[in-house]
Formats: C-alpha cells, sequence, structure tokens
C-alpha cells in the first residue's frame, strides 16, 4: 500500500510517500517521493524530488496564512511533472501523521477522528508550534484525499513508560493532577533508534541499556532499558533538557521571574526568547545551524566557541543522567543533523565519556556513514551513528494499524 507522511515542525512542512506491504519488515524502506517546504520569516522554499531522481525547486514570499496552500501546492506535485510518482491521490491508501504532543490521553498510533482532533488541538495550549501545524496537515489532507484513513503518531507516547520519578515535576502535586508533567518528545525516532541499534550488534532490544541522542534542530536524550524509556531530557514541552539551535534547554526558572520583574517582560517576549532566540544562535548570534557555528568558531569567532563548549558540556552531563538513570549502558545512538553528521560533536562529546568506558576510533568517526558503529572493540560501550528515520517509521505504524480495515 501507498502511504504518504505528513510530518509537520514549526518552520518546515515535510512530508514522503512510501510503499509498504501490510506486514512491513524492520529494515526501512526509501521514499518514492519527498516534499520540503521551509519558511525563514516571509521567504519560503519548496523541494521536491522524487524516486527516479527527478526534481522540482521552487522560492516564494509568502504571508503566514498562505501556508496551507503551500501545503496543498506541495502534495500536487505527487501527481504532477516532473516529480510525478502516481497518477493521482485515489492511490494513496494511508495518510500519517508526525504529532508532537499527545498529552496526557493520546499515545498510542490513533485514526484521526473529529475526537481526535479536538484532543489535539486541546494539547496545542502546551505545544503551541508544533501542534496547530499537524491540525493543519490534517486538515489539507482531509480535503486533498477524502474518505481517505489517516493515522496519528505521537512523539510522546513512546515515553509513556517513564516511571512516576522521572515523570513527575517536584512542584506541587497539584500540577501533576492537571496534566503537568515530563512527556517527553522525539519518540518515533528514539524508539526506532532502540531497536535498529540492537539489530545492529546482533541483540535483542530487551538485553540493553541504550542512549539515544537525537540532535536535530531540536535536540534530546531518551534513557532506554529493554526497548522501554524510562528517562528523557525534555518535559512537559520541547524546551527542558539539552541545548539546541535556537532553544537553550536548561536554563533557572529564576530568569524567567528575573525578567518579568525586572524588564517587565510579556509572555510572547519570554516564548520567543526562549524558542526562537536562545540555544546556539542565542550564544554565537552566528546561527542556530552547527555547521555555520562549527564555521566560525574555526575563524576564532569566540561566542561561537563558546556555543560549541556549551552545546558539548550540556550534551555530556546529559548523556551521564541518562546513563545512571539507566544504571549502566550499553550503547550510546548519535541521530538526527548533528548526530548523524558532525564528528566535531561527536568526538568532543567522547572525549569526556570514558568515565563510562567510553572509547571511539577516530578514523571510524571521522568517515562515518550512517549505520555504522563508531566505537573502537576495547570501548566497553558501543557508539553507534544511526540515520533518523521518524518518516518511515510512521508509515509502518499506519500500515500496522490499518492492515485489518
Ligand atoms: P534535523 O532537524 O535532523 O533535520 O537537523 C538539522 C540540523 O542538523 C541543522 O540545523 C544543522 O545544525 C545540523 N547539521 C546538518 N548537517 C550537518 C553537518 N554536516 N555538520 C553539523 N551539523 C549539521
Amino acid at each position: 500500500m501507498k502511504i504518504l507522511v505528513l510530518n509537520s515542525g514549526s518552520s518546515t512542512q515535510k512530508s514522503a510517500l512510501f510503499e509498504l506491504g501490510s506486514d512491513p519488515s524492520d529494515q526501512p524502506a526509501p521514499p518514492l517521493w519527498e516534499g520540503k517546504l521551509e519558511w525563514d520569516g516571509d521567504k519560503e522554499t519548496l523541494a521536491v524530488k522524487n524516486a527516479n531522481g527527478k526534481k522540482f525547486n521552487a522560492e516564494a514570499v509568502v504571508q503566514p496564512k498562505d501556508r496551507r496552500s503551500s501545503l496543498a501546492k506541495m502534495l500536487q506535485k505527487l501527481w504532477q511533472p516532473p516529480t510525478q510518482t502516481i497518477r493521482d491521490g485515489s492511490e494513496i491508501a494511508v495518510i500519517g501523521h508526525r504529532i508532537v504532543h499527545g498529552g496526557p490521553n493520546l499515545y498510542q498510533p490513533t485514526i484521526v477522528t473529529p475526537e481526535v482532533k479536538q484532543a489535539i488541538a486541546e494539547v496545542s495550549a502546551i505545544a503551541p508550534l508544533h501542534n496547530k501545524a499537524g491540525l493543519q496537515g490534517i486538515e489539507i489532507a482531509e480535503k486533498l484525499f477524502p474518505r481517505k484513513p489517516q493515522v496519528a503518531v505521537f512523539d510522546t507516547g513512546f515515553h509513556r513508560t517513564m516511571p512516576p520519578c522521572a515523570a513527575v515535576y517536584p512542584g506541587p502535586y497539584e500540577w501533576f493532577e492537571r496534566g503537568i508533567r515530563r512527556y517527553g518528545f522525539h519518540g518515533i525516532n528514539h524508539e526506532y533508534c532502540a531497536h535498529r541499534a540492537a539489530r545492529m550488534l546482533g541483540h535483542e532490544t530487551s538485553s540493553l541499556k541504550i542512549i539515544s541522542c537525537h540532535l536535530g534542530n531540536g535536540c534530546s536524550l531518551a534513557a532506554i532499558d529493554a526497548g522501554k524509556s524510562v528517562d528523557t531530557t525534555m518535559g512537559f514541552t520541547p524546551l527542558e533538557g539539552v541545548m539546541m539551535g535556537t532553544r537553550g534547554g536548561w536554563v533557572d526558572p529564576g530568569i524567567l521571574l528575573h525578567l518579568m520583574r525586572a524588564d517587565h517582560a510579556s509572555v510572547d517576549q519570554l516564548d520567543d526568547v526562549l524558542n526562537r532566540h536562545s540555544g546556539l544562535l542565542g550564544i554565537s548570534g552566528v546561527s542556530s545551524d552547527m555547521r555555520d557555528v562549527l564555521e566560525a568558531a574555526g575563524k576564532n569567532n569566540e561566542r561561537a566557541k563558546l556555543a560549541f563548549d556549551i552545546f558539548v558540556h550540556r550534551l555530556q552531563t546529559g548523556i551521564a543522567a541518562m546513563a545512571a538513570s539507566l544504571g549502566g549502558v550499553d550503547a550510546i545512538v548519535f541521530t538526527a543533523g548533528i548526530g548523524e553528521n558532525s564528528a566535531e560533536v561527536r568526538r568532543a562529546t567522547c572525549a569526556r565519556l570514558g568515565f563510562l568506558g567510553v572509547q571511539i576510533d577516530e578514523g571510524k568517526n571521522s568517515l562515518a556513514k550512517p549505520d555504522v558503529e563508531i566505537s573502537t572493540s576495547k570501548s566497553a560501550v558501543h557508539v553507534l551513528v544511526i540515520c533518523a528515520q521518524e518518516d518511515w517509521s510512521i508509515a509502518r505504524e499506519c500500515a500496522r494499524l490499518t492492515r485489518t480495515m
């Protein structure tokens, strides 16, 4: 069956078409077609390619409200030359959506119904940037592919197994009763990486303690024991945890109180600072992209060097925290844009993890092409670089959920 996946981010909208059997294997299949929309202020870029290497690229100036029509235009490239891959929308069997936040009640992959849409909308109050984009994707897909089943897959779902000591904030207990708790994110890819790591090492997932480091625009670590998440660095929202492109991760909440009192900072100003002007961008002043930060650091830009050092320091302390939650570690996985591509980040991070028994082979690290192991044969911990497979994982969930329909 042909399965279309929509992966809506705050400033990107990715989409991919897969062909999967009703009982898909654990081996990721390459997409038949891929599209990506990216927004930077008023500038929009659209890139589409199909399996035959045919491409379509466009740039435009758009208003934010045009996002829906841009998404519809991108999806029409599925049946328009030069990237035509299907005759028309009727060939698509199911549409799968990555929904970032499932809140307290939504964690299993679920067929989208009006009630599910309502529940996703209610959680938007917690994750406004991401869940609204996910809902827009659902609405466009309903218009373009009427009567086709749609499936919501939640990034928070994998972390529902976290024990209460990891999930509950030590504020007043009423917070927890109101749903203010640690949820964790990137679960779709963390779960995939744990199974992929086990297969690469020739072990059962059930026998391994794994730390998965998802390092992309957003970054989070997960402590995975016997295939189940027992701790993670992101929390109630994707703001908590290690340093990211434009988000700082762990900061003292007292800073926010201080800014409110001293500068009369509004909620929107704090939201903007925390979500868009912190992290690599906030410290370096150069860019949120690790490649730009590394290039500037290489030219002795002091703030870019500091941004890199904080990024690595936070990663090291985060990995140590995850190792403590697991009571040991068999494998560390680097995944997503930075994790897969930056030998510098992996080298600097692992350099201080010798106390855990981590030892990487510098030759393998600098040439690493995922999926590959980069630790030495003497290392007590396997270190792996694994290609993130969020979209394929969503497609597989769609195939599993709809095979009996
Ligand atoms: P993702 O969210 O997984 O698409 O990751 C996007 C991020 O990956 C970008 O913002 C970059 O910071 C990072 N990235 C991609 N390629 C490289 C590279 N070769 N070296 C360092 N960082 C990279």
